[in-house]
């Protein structure tokens, strides 16, 4: 970006073109929070070339399952959503997806480590914001002798090998094809995922902290979390249902036949719509446990601020005998 090096490619050429080509008065922006730093560029670069006034979006976002739908307060002739591909249709409101692709190549730390993955039958899953480097990786891979597989897209992902923290589906797409997973990204939960729901090892190519590293350790100790919150839940006769109203989490159904099941068991069940999880305000309800059907990170990255146990919906099987431990699955949105 012009004069103002930045770490993701967040393609202001194409945000002033789509607010030309579609006249828009009033442009609403939504950043995930690790990009909120870049409104004052944004803003600036939409005020210098176009007439529109933007307006952000200061509440939390953290997928594309979240698409600011701001008609009732704004105006709004556009929204462009920066940080994630689309998942769902628009609404009244046009959206633009735009991915921040990372500027920060994983190059460099796949050549510094190419030893340990010479020869091997390798499934490469990304973060969308790296799997524009994926292709090349590949034929770097292969060069090396490795067997290489990219799977997906999946029905809430847009591209090739690309993972959500809810969906795994480019993942197991290839997992018969291949003997461990490459992840190109920062961060643990989506490896993570991929691990629990393929049972194959993953090494994480991480070009934030320049380092390839193993999951094992991590992976035994979230699993003993999750363990010890089944255990606590087989003794719990109440149960509040978390359902989310973000429309791309929106798992009602699911709860309402949760709900007639647990009943029919002899236990009790409460549905609780939420926008935004609030751990404290969970304590103002008698329930014994609560079962998560929004946003499947909540229960593993949140577990730690929740006092009563809050389990995912295959957790829930596992709490009421209906699924053994050894089948366990992180929770996934189709
Ligand atoms: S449901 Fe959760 S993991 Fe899936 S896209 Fe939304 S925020 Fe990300």
């Amino acid at each position: 970006v012009t004069g103002n090096p930045v770490d993701y490619d967040l393609e202001l050429e194409k945000i002033v073109d789509e607010i030309g080509r579609r006249r828009a008065g009033v442009v609403c922006i939504q950043l995930p929070e690790g990009l909120k730093r870049y409104t004052e560029l944004i803003r600036e670069r939409i005020q210098r070339d176009t007439d529109a006034v933007p307006v952000f979006s200061a509440e939390p976002c953290y997928g594309a399952c979240d698409p600011w739908r701001p008609l009732e307060s704004f105006d709004c002739d556009l929204v462009i959503h920066i940080g994630h591909s689309r998942m769902l249709e628009d609404g009244p409101v046009p959206v633009v997806y735009l991915p921040a692709r990372s500027r920060i190549s994983s190059l460099g730390v796949l050549r510094e480590n190419l030893d340990q993955l010479k020869g091997r039958r390798i499934g490469l899953v990304a973060s969308v914001q790296h799997v524009h480097e994926l292709p090349l990786l590949k034929g770097i891979l292969e060069d090396e002798g490795c067997e290489v597989h990219i799977g997906g897209p999946g029905s809430r992902t847009e591209h090739p090998g690309q993972v959500l923290g809810c969906n795994y589906q480019a993942a197991k797409d290839i997992v018969e094809l291949v003997d461990l997973f490459l992840y190109v990204g920062g961060g643990d939960f989506h490896p993570l995922g991929v691990t629990l729901v393929t049972g194959k090892s993953v090494l994480v190519l991480d070009p934030y902290r320049g380092e390839l590293r193993d999951l094992d350790e991590l992976s035994r100790k979230i699993l003993h979390r999750r363990f010890a919150a089944i255990e606590r839940a087989k003794a719990c006769r109440s149960f509040g249902l978390l359902v989310s109203v973000k429309p791309g989490q929106n798992r009602y159904r699911e709860a309402i036949r949760w709900h007639a099941k647990l009943g029919k068991l002899g236990l009790k069940a409460t549905i609780l719509a939420y926008d935004r999880l609030d751990p404290f305000l969970l304590s103002s309800y008698d329930a014994d446990a609560f079962v998560n059907f929004g946003c499947p990170r909540i229960p593993t990255d949140d577990s730690q601020a929740f006092r009563k146990p809050v389990l995912t919906p295959p957790e829930l099987e596992i709490a009421l005998g209906e699924r053994s431990w050894e089948a366990y699955i992180p929770d996934e949105i189709a």
